[in-house]
């Protein structure tokens, strides 16, 4: 069920002394992040301010996630299971959502394939906003729209003839160019990878 202010009072709060575990997923690779406990205040507060905000058994009070570290959780959506005891929240971090300083509080997590697309995605969107010196990915697009199209067709005649005329290592290798690079030209034209897999589930559900 998605969760907002008017349903708060569904959930199961009496099952566990008023407070409910809230799994933070990020909403674009799908990695779980972190886990917290939050009480009725605590998602009141979060669904209001759009920042998750937690119950600190520790220090038993509030505590908005980001409020020392800047690395603020932005929510995209709240769900509860089935039993309305748990809670999955969707989010965009601001930073690494462990106070030790890793993306996740569960490093050793391994994405699936595709999800890594979705991380390699956002890799390329820091690139072209914050456009380092030393970064090929940068460069790709100071170069601008011609030479990054130029450079998805090469990489994909590449790919055709590895299939034909090379080894496996080699057709991996033009592969994965292919894929980075035409990441790259979805950035130069601001379109979302999500855009592009929904076109492919449409095509699937027909
Ligand atoms: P922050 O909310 O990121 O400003 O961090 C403030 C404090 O909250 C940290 O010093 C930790 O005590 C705690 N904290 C932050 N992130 C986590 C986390 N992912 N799991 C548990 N505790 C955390
Ligand atoms: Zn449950
Ligand atoms: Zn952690
Ligand atoms: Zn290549």
């Amino acid at each position: 069920m998605l969760v907002n202010k008017d349903n708060i009072n569904d959930l199961a709060w009496q099952k566990m002394n008023n407070l409910i575990p809230a799994i933070i997923q990020h909403a674009a690779t799908g990695a779980i992040l972190m886990q917290g406990y939050m009480n009725q205040a605590s998602l009141a507060a979060t669904l209001a301010t759009g920042k998750a905000t937690f119950y600190s058994r520790s220090k038993q009070a509030l505590w908005v996630k980001g409020e020392t570290s800047g690395n603020f959780l932005n929510v995209q959506q709240v769900l509860t299971d089935c039993d309305n005891d748990s809670l999955l929240i969707a989010c965009l971090p601001m930073g690494p959502s462990c106070h030790l300083g890793t993306e996740s509080c569960f490093p050793e997590q391994k994405l699936t394939q595709q999800n890594f697309l979705s991380e390699l995605e956002q890799v390329i969107a820091s690139r072209k906003n914050d456009k380092p010196e030393d970064s090929y990915t940068a460069h790709l697009f100071s170069r601008g729209t011609i030479k990054i199209a130029q450079k998805v067709g090469e990489e994909g005649v590449e790919v055709a003839l590895a299939a034909v005329a090379e080894t496996k290592e080699d057709l991996l290798g033009e592969c994965a160019d292919l894929f980075y690079h035409t990441l790259v030209l979805l950035a130069d034209q601001d379109i979302d990878l999500n855009e592009v897999m929904a076109v492919l589930q449409q095509r699937h559900n027909k």
